[in-house]
């Protein structure tokens, strides 16, 4: 059986797995790409999440790609609204064409004498069946997201079993759910659950917020005035060019500010929130988190919508630990019941390094949990393998296009020094730090073990700064010690194998 040979192959069709083709198109042309995707359509995130009032959280003039100006007026944009962009994208660069789409990669085993991997997956017929495929290819981009796409968190919810109601994850909204006039209670007090509450107040009975601890909120304008304006007087790029530097300036700033003024920060946050509710809103119990601003992800709400829905008494919020469920909902520690006809369990994600496959350099499995992070991009000790992983402090896409951009700059070197294979090295280099540090969100830290490491110094360090990220991955040379550059001798070559190229020519 002939298997399919491409030079690249990248691992989802989301934001990122999109960027990457263009990249690659555009930067290294005489490469051929394939894209694997699980799902039968683009988008990742995007697509997968349907819940009621989906948007994004950080503004899309830094969520756009830097290639392609985001010209929608809402910089806090609906979901659908960036699946479209994204979705667009890929058409009409012709992207689409090379996307497979049901492929589901379960492993992936590099063959230095082959210099190649071999990535087996499992593809999901029309029919339902499942197939399994092989493919193979000598660099592989995982751009698969952070977190396991088959089912979100739900930790052990007491008594569960007891509600009469339903019950349901915000990563698997049913279609079918009508809440309007219904009592609803969403458990959480992350992105999602302040998203879901002025969403579905509009038309639910009344909407509880039950939360074990407050987060961070921030209020900003849905639409960004300036970028609107720039947009009406400048060309699409340069108006997107500075509004996006503008975004980037303004959040490096709020950051910095968080990480070296805390307690500073903290006051001011607090008092937008009081200014918002009013004087007689318990502030200090619902709103004030037990961490620094930035330790964990703050809630962005467009146009105060959250606060809105509080003061019109069609939302409230309630603080405090579940006991139990009962058969009408769920009882507090403090003894208050909660009566419910529908709970929305907005408790998070699983977070899952390189599409959960499992991995291999020749024939040794990889524990990625014991490799160190290149430049956040490489694991040490796994030749031609890169990943996707933005930033938890700003937009995903701003390291996104670095990093795909950096990943054809080292394809490009490699095509020029005529070598095959690039393995990262630590050397001496010892894990000193997670592979994002300081950092307190339940998701990560339950996550973080099996996730690669940080070193004590560059290139082993991730940084979670687009500053210093594009001085290490668009401006420094490619070539450095920590990369080991090699082309060790090739196995007579196999039969069965031929790149798609050179069947085309
Ligand atoms: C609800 C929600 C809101 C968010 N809001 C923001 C925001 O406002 N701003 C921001 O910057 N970030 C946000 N994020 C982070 C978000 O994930 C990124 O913005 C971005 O969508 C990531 O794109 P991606 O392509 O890297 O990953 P994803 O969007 O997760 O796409 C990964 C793709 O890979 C596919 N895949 C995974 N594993 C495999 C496999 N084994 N085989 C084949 N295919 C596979 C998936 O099906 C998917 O299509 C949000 C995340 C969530 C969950």
């Amino acid at each position: 059986m002939a298997v399919d040979h491409f030079d690249v192959l990248i691992m989802g069709a989301g934001l990122s797995g999109i960027d990457a083709a263009h990249h690659l198109q555009k930067l290294c042309p005489n490469k051929s790409y394939v894209i694997l995707e699980q799902r039968e359509r683009i988008g990742g995130t995007w697509d997968l999440f349907r819940y009621p009032g989906i948007r994004s959280d950080s503004d899309m003039l830094t969520m756009g790609y830097t290639f392609r100006p985001w010209t929608n007026p809402k910089a806090i944009s609906p979901g659908d609204d960036i699946r479209d962009y994204i979705t667009d994208t890929a058409r009409e660069e012709g992207i689409d064409r090379n996307i497979r789409f049901r492929h589901h990669i379960t492993s992936a085993a590099w063959s230095s004498q082959d210099a190649k991997w071999t990535v087996s997956a499992v593809r999901k017929s029309p029919a339902g069946r499942d197939e399994p495929v092989t493919l193979t290819c000598n660099f592989l981009f995982s751009c698969a997201g952070y977190y396991r796409y088959s089912a979100g968190y739900t930790p052990e919810l007491p008594g569960i079993g007891r509600f009469q109601g339903r019950v349901v994850h915000p990563q698997a909204w049913p279609e079918d759910l009508v809440y309007s006039g219904k009592r609803v209670v969403i458990i959480g007090s992350g992105a999602t659950a302040v998203t879901l509450v002025p969403a579905m107040a509009k038309t639910a009975g009344h909407v509880t917020m039950l939360q074990r601890s407050p987060t961070y909120i921030i209020s900003a304008p849905e639409q960004d005035t300036i970028a609107n304006r720039l947009r009406r007087v400048l060309p699409a790029t340069w108006a997107y060019r500075l509004s996006r530097w503008k975004n980037v300036a303004f959040m490096t700033y709020v950051y910095q500010l968080s990480q070296r003024f805390p307690n500073f920060m903290k006051t001011s946050l607090l008092k937008k929130v009081r200014e918002e509710l009013g004087p007689d809103f318990d502030v200090e119990t619902h709103f004030t988190p037990r961490y620094k601003p930035w330790e964990q992800r703050m809630c962005l709400i467009p146009d105060s919508d959250m606060f809105q829905a509080i003061k019109s008494g069609r939302a409230s919020v309630v603080t405090d630990h579940i006991d139990t469920f009962t058969e009408n909902g769920i009882k507090l520690q403090s003894g208050q019941e909660l009566e419910a006809d529908i709970v929305v369990t907005a408790t998070g994600l699983v977070m899952q390094a390189l599409g959960g496959i499992e991995l291999s350099v020749d024939g040794r499995r990889v524990d990625t949990g014991k490799t160190l992070a290149y430049k956040g991009v490489m694991l040490s000790g796994v030749p031609n393998l890169a990943s996707v992983f933005g930033y938890i402090n700003a937009s995903w896409t701003l390291k996104a296009d670095l990093i795909c951009a950096y990943v054809c700059r080292l394809l490009n070197f490699m095509d020029s020094k005529g070598v095959r294979q690039v393995t990262p090295q630590s050397g001496d280099q010892t894990a000193v730090a997670p592979f994002v540090e300081n950092f307190s969100s339940g998701y990560m830290q339950r996550a973080l073990a099996s996730w690669p490491k940080q070193g004590a110094k560059a290139p082993w360090r991730v940084y979670q700064n687009y500053v210093r990220d594009t001085i290490s991955l668009k401006w420094s040379s490619v070539d450095n010690d920590a990369l080991e550059f090699s082309n060790p001798p090739l196995a007579p070559s196999a039969p069965e194998s031929r790149t798609l190229v050179e069947a085309a020519k």
